[in-house]
Parts: structure tokens; C-alpha cells; sequence
């Protein structure tokens, strides 16, 4: 399972190209697409094209020829095979046979925006595309309202505008959240706001529209019966005498809060001091 890039060629490893010109063949979702990748590196490695709608059927003569000895590499179109892209099928299939199966990692959408997104990263949900009929995005955006941690989304360019007006309408327009666009390429724009002005941002600014996007957004805050004055009257004394780390498990143990939350809010109260 080979990672390739999401946007900048210069993010395949060694190991990946190196594996790449060693593998029988090289199964891609595009081979088009990903003869130009594999062109680009002077490697000649067949392609066979697997996709969503033939991936269960060319799965049994995948894993004949693995099992015959041979090795098989796949790539997707960009980023990290199986995240919200074709590969499931066959390497299940291919523990069931016994088969190695061995990850080359590199980059993917879903963490680079998440390493840039300045929102807690101790815990997250990935949560792939969002359906794309208002309705159906409404009730699954409602089952996560009250989610406690880090919110990751992909997101195609065309539906982005809704996607931001109906974050904002089911996970409250204050949430903080950011917005990772085109990352590693020319016009690379991360930006963090509140979901109400990421959303007014995006709607006014057709650029904005475009291109490839993760949008990340912050856990339900502290439990709601837990005001914010109450919150601070136990974090900043314990702040000001012990390291962070310390005082916010203690504020957590105290108040019963979401650590993740608590957290977020202790580093807003020293970047204020500072
Ligand atoms: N397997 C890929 C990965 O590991 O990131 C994701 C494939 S998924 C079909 C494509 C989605 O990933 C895009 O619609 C977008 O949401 C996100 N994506 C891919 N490249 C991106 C980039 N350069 N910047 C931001 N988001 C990106």
C-alpha cells in the first residue's frame, strides 16, 4: 500500500519509488492519471486500473498473483490507498489468503490538514465525505453535534459553500475550525475562524471555491452545564501554579469536562497572559 502525493511530486518517498520500480505491477485507481506520477520518476512498472466498481471483481486475480509470488503495489490517485479511496476489498482479501500486506506511508489529505489545523490533535474522527444531499448531510452533522473530538472532513470544491453553512447551522457558528486548501501545491491556504466566519469567508470569496479541501472542526466544548466563569474560577489558579499539562487533567478530574475542550481553553487563557 504505497502513498503518493497530494499535490507536491516531490513529496514520494524513496522507499515508495524504489518499491514502485520493484513491484510486477502497479494497480491504480486512474492509470492514466497515475502513468504521468510514475512517468515523472522514469519507473515503467505496468499499471492495471482498480477502481470502486471493479475492485471486488479483479480482487480474486489480484490475490492469484500474489499468491503465485508475485508483488503487487497500489497507489491511488493522491494520498493514502483505502483513505476514502479504493483498496478495502483487497487487502481484506488478502489476509484472508494469507498474503503480507505492507504499508510505504507518505502523505494524506486528512492528517496534513490536521497537523496545520492548530485544533487538538490528541484525539480526532475522520468522517470522509459528508453525503451530499442537504438532508442526509443535516442528520449526519445532528449524530455528531455532540461530539468531543477533532471533526475531519473532506470536501469536493463544489459543495463547499453548503457544507460550511450547514456546519455552522448543526454544530453551532462559533465552533472554531479550519479550513485546509490545496495543501502542498501553489495555492496552498489554511485559515482557522469560527464556522460562521470560515463559512462567510468561503461564500464571498469564489477562489476559495476551488481545488481540494479538508475542513477540520473543533469538538463540542466543555459539557454545556459547565460555564465558562465556573471553568476558569478552578483553571487559572491551577495554571498559575503548576505546568499545563497538570492543570488541565486536574480541572478535568475536578469539573468532569472534556479534557480536549479544557485544553483548548487553558492555552487561549496563557496566549492572553503572554
Ligand atoms: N486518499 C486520499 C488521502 O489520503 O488524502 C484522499 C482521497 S479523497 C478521494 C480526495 C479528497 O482528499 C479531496 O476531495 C479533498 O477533500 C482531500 N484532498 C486531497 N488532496 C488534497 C490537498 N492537496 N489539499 C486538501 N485536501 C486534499
Amino acid at each position: 500500500m504505497i502513498a503518493t502525493p497530494i499535490g507536491n511530486l516531490g513529496d514520494l518517498s524513496a522507499r515508495a519509488q524504489q518499491i514502485l520500480s520493484q513491484s510486477n505491477v502497479v494497480v491504480a485507481e486512474d492509470t492514466r492519471h497515475s502513468r504521468r506520477l510514475l512517468h515523472h520518476f522514469g519507473i515503467n512498472t505496468p499499471l492495471l486500473a482498480m477502481h470502486e466498481h471493479n475492485e471486488r471483481e479483479i480482487c480474486a486475480r489480484l490475490i492469484g498473483q500474489l499468491q503465485a509470488g508475485e508483488h503487487l503495489a497500489l497507489i491511488s490517485d493522491a494520498g493514502t490507498p483505502l483513505i476514502s479511496d479504493p483498496g478495502f476489498h483487497l487487502v481484506r482479501e488478502a489476509h484472508a489468503a494469507g498474503v503480507r500486506v505492507s504499508p510505504i506511508p507518505g502523505p494524506s489529505a486528512a492528517l496534513a490538514a490536521l497537523s496545520v489545523a492548530g485544533l487538538p490533535s490528541d484525539r480526532f474522527v475522520f468522517e470522509g465525505f459528508l453525503p451530499a444531499k442537504h438532508e442526509a448531510r443535516q442528520q449526519r452533522l445532528q449524530a455528531l453535534a455532540q461530539e468531543s473530538r477533532t471533526l475531519l472532513f473532506y470536501e469536493a470544491p463544489h459543495r463547499i459553500t453548503e457544507c460550511l453553512a450547514d456546519l455552522a447551522a448543526c454544530l453551532g457558528e462559533q465552533r472554531e475550525a479550519t479550513l485546509a486548501r490545496e495543501l502542498t501545491k501553489l495555492h496552498e491556504t489554511v485559515r482557522k475562524d469560527t464556522l460562521r466566519g470560515l463559512s462567510d469567508w468561503v461564500s464571498h470569496d469564489p477562489e476559495q471555491q476551488l481545488g481540494e479541501m479538508v475542513v477540520a472542526v473543533a469538538g463540542v466544548a466543555v459539557q454545556q452545564s459547565l460555564e465558562d466563569s465556573d471553568l476558569l474560577k478552578i483553571l487559572k489558579p491551577l495554571l498559575a501554579e503548576l505546568p499545563l499539562k497538570q492543570a488541565v487533567a486536574l480541572t478535568t478530574q475536578i469539573t468532569g469536562g472534556n479534557k480536549n475542550a479544557i485544553y483548548t481553553r487553558a492555552l487561549r487563557l496563557k496566549a492572553a497572559e503572554s
